[in-house]
């Protein structure tokens, strides 16, 4: 068993003006035993998961973990710096950007780093914040052996499990060059957690991300442990879902009837929408039956301005 961490820092390059441009590695490793890689902040503006980190590293201190365990608290320093989604020199998402390139832009030796850190580990966790949401978890597409395992393993979570967008949106948002996208395809045991927040830590969330992880861990067999289910977030714990995005027909403010883990039936009133000027302007309805994961936390939508993300059947 290991409690100790070694922290260090990965050279990726360097700025205009020398300063080194580094990511911050935390490396627990017993000798033998499963690996495991847990990322957060590939989005800048992304920074939950971090706090759910410090709690994991407070419980391994007591623990230990059997086996190789390594965390990057931030994987782009500098979207991280400015509390920005991208890199504040590109308009680049970087999680549109595996597994990159060693000698390629910036953005490219970012995510060629990551890529090169985490393809060591046997399972990688991409832990992401996705606003005024109920904590999930996001399976890319996989098939075969690898697709039981990444169900069985998910199961252990203890929050809410969904599959990506269809097909068509999954392609046009260029998922498949994403962290778990690409590791999917190197065999690997893959997948990105969702938790509350957006520029900030969502604190209700926390505790979620916190026993999520644990239970991944306690799954691959590096802590020991009783699973747990998450009782501070609704979860779904119905199978076979997947999600799928409202947009917003018409400009203007939300005012929400529903909020994350709702169950909604067809056309069930999500939100009215009004004019600046107060006027009840419109409503928008469930286009499906499902369940409410994520709304518009900012309640301001132009013409297809995002307005909810739902949990419908596969
Ligand atoms: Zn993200």
């Amino acid at each position: 068993m290991k409690a100790e961490a070694v922290e260090g820092e990965e050279v990726v390059g360097e700025m205009a003006d020398g300063t080194p441009l580094t990511l911050p590695v935390i490396e627990y490793d017993s000798g033998s035993g499963p690996s495991f890689f847990v990322g957060c902040t590939i989005h800048g503006d992304e920074v939950t998961g971090q706090a759910s980190v410090w709690k994991l590293r407070d419980l391994i201190a007591s623990t230990g973990i059997r086996g190789r365990l390594t965390i990057v608290p931030v994987m782009n320093p500098l979207g991280f710096n400015y509390n920005v989604r991208g890199i504040p020199i590109a308009t680049i998402d970087l999680n549109r950007l595996y597994p990159g390139d060693p000698e390629g832009s910036l953005s490219e030796r970012i995510t060629a780093k990551i890529w090169s850190i985490s393809r060591q580990h046997e399972y990688i966790v991409d832990v992401h914040t996705a606003g005024w949401c109920i904590p999930h978890i996001l399976v890319d597409p996989v098939g075969g052996e690898l697709k039981s395992r990444v169900e069985e393993f998910t199961a252990a979570s203890g929050i809410t499990v969904l599959q990506e967008y269809e097909e068509e949106r999954y392609r046009l948002q260029n998922l498949a060059a994403s962290l778990p996208g690409v590791a999917l395809k190197d065999g690997k045991v893959a997948l990105t957690v969702e938790l509350g927040g957006f520029k900030g830590i969502d604190w209700a969330s926390v505790d979620a991300g916190f026993i999520c992880l644990r239970n991944m861990l306690i799954k691959a067999g590096l802590i020991k442990g009783r699973l747990e289910v998450v009782t501070s977030a609704p979860v779904i714990s119905e199978k076979g879902y997947r999600r799928t995005s409202i947009f917003s027909t018409m400009g203007g403010l939300l005012r929400y009837e529903v909020v994350p883990g709702a169950k909604v039936r067809r056309d069930d009133m999500i939100a009215e929408i009004r004019d600046v000027y107060g006027r009840l302007k419109g409503e928008a309805r469930a286009p499906t039956d499902g369940y409410i994961v994520s709304l518009n936390a900012t309640s301001v939508v132009p013409s297809g301005g995002h307005l909810a993300e739902l949990a419908v059947t596969a």
